[in-house]
């Protein structure tokens, strides 16, 4: 058995990293009024991501900041759009980060998330060579468990690397960054995605010269790619020219060390099919010997033959189904135009906040200052509410974006001459105490 340390696989995105702890946020700035920024957990390619403390509880997370003025752009909106409606998605998965909740300013977009204080996969890879057979298996379970979760709710990830799989405090998997993610949706005309995304060399071959791919399929490559880096501790395709790397993977040009099993092996191979009609899927991994066998002998974690058993996942999806879908379908159609967040509103024709009040009391509550305030109130057909006086018509409207969690909308609709600051103001007054953060310009 080679016991030479391999050379760390490669990457494209440089991770500096503190080291983790659990004593909080320390005495950083605080933001938004709620969370004290703590040391500097990682850096991405888009953004920074913090330690923090939460301050009316002391909950440790994670938040990732994101400067509007450097690298929000429209293409940029989007792809927090998708990170956000993604995790949204999958926010009850046990190996998927959290998404506690998303908040904004003039300047800055931070979401908040469930903290992985155990770091990357990506360093615990450079710091160890290559992981034994039992612990590439272990997260490698915890990996697909996630997947399978992603693509039965329609997302694929799109940039699965050892950079994004985090890991808790009790040594969890924890999958992150759905940037790139795509959501398939009927709202979509088709379910093939269009955009060439991810890191080249856990990227599947089909990303780079097909204007269409299955990004469930895509997934799986980048599956290979990762198994092959946990048992070997290299890259299978390993090579600063795009076109080699390229062709490397189309004519299988990777080579697998002496120690790595046969069973293993067929597993790899199967998953680095350049032919993604042909290449295993996920699903179809499940069923391999190789994997079964290995899920059942439990050798780090008795819980995790339990992620695969039946119970866990159906109750967590039917917490899931609990949550409206709205948020989805407004971060699918032009609905969640940010641009309430990102500034440059002349006239103000909108009001958002978030609130933790149930979504009854919440409609109770406008209901009651419509009134007040000599409006009409009619139920809308898409099930929002309608406020009517004279010319002006405003819409509310109420989205659920995590547990526990609404955006309220009010909207101009028509009149907007008539209705003024003051009367925005009267609005503002009446529902400050169930208002969480404003949505405002000034981010206050
Ligand atoms: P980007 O989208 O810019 O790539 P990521 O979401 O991947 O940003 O975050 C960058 C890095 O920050 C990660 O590689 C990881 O080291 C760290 N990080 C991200 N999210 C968390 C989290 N929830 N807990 C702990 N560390 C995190
Ligand atoms: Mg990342």
């Amino acid at each position: 058995m080679d016991e030479k340390r391999p050379t760390p696989p490669s990457s494209t995105v440089k991770i500096r990293r503190t080291t983790s702890s659990n004593s909080g946020g320390g005495s950083g700035p605080i933001i938004l009024g709620k969370y004290q920024l703590g040391h500097l957990l990682g850096r991405g390619s888009f953004a920074k991501v913090y330690h923090a403390r939460r301050l009316d509880d002391g909950t440790n997370v994670a938040i990732k900041v994101m400067d509007k003025n450097t690298t929000v752009d429209a293409t940029m909106e989007r792809l927090i759009i998708r990170e956000v409606s993604a995790m949204h998605r999958l926010n009850s998965h046990p190996n998927i980060i959290k998404l506690n909740e998303v908040m904004a300013t003039k300047s800055k977009i931070y979401l908040v998330m469930e903290l992985a204080p155990g770091g990357d996969l990506f360093s615990k890879l450079n710091r160890r060579g290559r992981f034994s057979y039992s612990t590439a298996r272990y997260y490698f379970h915890q990996l697909v468990s996630a997947l399978l979760f992603c693509h039965q709710k329609g997302v694929a990830h799109r940039d699965l690397k050892p950079q994004n799989l985090l890991v808790d405090g009790e040594g969890r998997l924890k999958v992150s960054d759905f940037g790139f993610s795509a959501l398939h949706d009927e709202q979509l005309s088709n379910s093939l995605l269009q955009t060439a995304c991810g890191t080249p060399a856990y990227a599947a071959p089909e990303i780079i010269y097909r204007r269409e791919y299955e990004g469930s399929k895509a997934d799986a490559f980048s599956c290979g790619v990762i198994l092959f880096v946990f048992l070997t501790g290299k890259l299978p395709f390993d090579d600063s020219s795009y076109t080699r790397l390229h062709l490397a993977k189309h004519r299988r040009e990777y080579q697998f060390p002496d120690w790595v099993q046969k069973p293993a092996r067929s597993v790899i191979n199967r998953l680095l099919d350049p032919n993604p009609s042909t290449r295993l899927s996920i699903e179809e991994l499940t069923e391999m010997s190789w994997f079964k066998r290995s899920a059942t002998k439990g050798e780090e974690s008795n819980n995790q033959q339990q992620l695969f058993g039946q119970g866990i996942l159906e109750k967590e999806c039917e917490k899931s189904g609990r949550l409206m879908n709205a948020f989805d379908i407004i971060s699918m159609s032009h609905g969640l135009d940010l641009s309430g967040l990102f500034g440059g509103r002349s006239k103000k024709k909108k009001l958002r906040f978030t609130t933790s009040v149930h979504v009854g009391s919440v409609e109770e509550k406008v209901m009651k200052i419509g009134k007040e305030e000599g409006y009409r109130v009619e139920r809308t057909k898409g099930g929002g509410i309608g406020l009517v006086q004279g010319r002006v018509v405003l819409l509310v409207e109420i989205w659920e974006m995590a547990a526990k969690l609404w955006l309220v909308e009010i909207k101009v609709v028509d009149g907007g001459q008539e209705f003024d600051e003051t009367q925005w103001k009267v609005m503002e007054v009446g529902l400050k105490d169930i208002v969480s953060s404003w949505y405002n310009d000034d981010g206050s």
